[in-house]
């Protein structure tokens, strides 16, 4: 069994028990659209029979939105499934770490998966800022989203008004900076073009809870990690009125990020200077 976060006859959320990272489902007549399938062996093994069971024939392509372990780990299980990704994915620099990232936490949980574990490779690369793929009826609007990882990829589905976050505007999380903070914000100000733009019912972040018909918690969310952001450049910079700890006191699981919150303190005085 599995958490299902949210179900339509068009779309379906499930939710891992692991940092509620979430797996969305973009159905239509002809084609299925899977995003980013985690975490466990066995919520992968649920999707994937799910799929078969309640969408037999139907042609299967997986969305991955970047190269963190968590979001690539499931991709062995549907060798069926065409794969569509960015670019920067397909020419990811540390292909062999990401595989031993999930090897290292399988271990950790004497996890045994009944599908191989490989680097996915990418069928439809995507290439350009605001590309579009169309996928029969499906139509996808692919946005590179760096910041949070370098290779990062965002999807509107025109068709489900539906926008695929990857790590970005989670409820639970403050922004991950692996990659830069200024590609960050402008990720950032991407979303809101997008939403200024598309029509938006349901906008999924990689982990914590999506958002439906809820504007208002959209912008609250870009509001959120826009202060974030920038009360840790001002703090980096050594303004004595930021309370560095402060920063994540309002996050229901911040007790469990402090360490995510020092690396991210790292990175931006890595940036300084540049
Ligand atoms: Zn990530």
């Amino acid at each position: 069994m599995m958490n299902i976060q949210y179900h339509s006859a068009e779309v379906i959320i499930f939710e891992s028990t692991l940092y509620q990272t979430t797996s969305t489902l973009l159905i239509s007549a002809s084609t299925l659209l899977l995003v980013d399938p985690n975490w466990s062996p066995r919520e992968v093994q649920f999707i994937h029979s799910y799929i078969r069971e309640h969408f037999p024939g139907r042609r299967l392509y997986l969305f991955l939105t970047h190269a963190d372990f968590d979001h690539i780990l499931g991709v062995g299980a549907f060798p069926e499934a065409r794969i569509i990704a960015s670019e920067g994915l397909q020419h990811y620099p540390e292909k062999d770490r990401a595989i031993g990232d999930i090897r290292d936490f399988d271990a950790r949980f004497y996890w045994s998966r009944s599908y191989p574990l490989y680097f996915p490779e990418v069928d439809i690369v995507v290439e350009d800022h605001r590309q579009v793929v169309q996928l029969d009826a499906l139509e996808l609007h692919c946005f590179f989203a760096p910041g949070h990882t370098r290779e990062g990829l965002m999807g509107w589905a025109a068709s489900h008004e539906t926008l695929i976050l990857g790590d970005y505007l989670s409820d639970l999380e403050f922004p991950f900076v692996y990659d830069h903070s200024q590609r960050y914000l402008h990720t950032l100000d991407e979303v809101e073009w997008m939403i200024q733009n598309y029509p938006i019912r349901i906008a999924v972040p990689g982990h914590g809870q999506a958002m439906i018909d809820d504007l208002g918690e959209m912008k609250r969310r870009l509001a959120k990690d826009r202060l974030y952001l920038s009360r840790l450049q001002r703090f980096g910079r050594g303004e004595t009125s930021v309370v560095f700890d402060d920063l994540i006191q309002s996050y229901a699981f911040a007790r469990g990020l402090g360490e995510e919150h020092e690396r991210n303190l790292e990175k931006i005085k890595s940036e300084i200077g540049e």
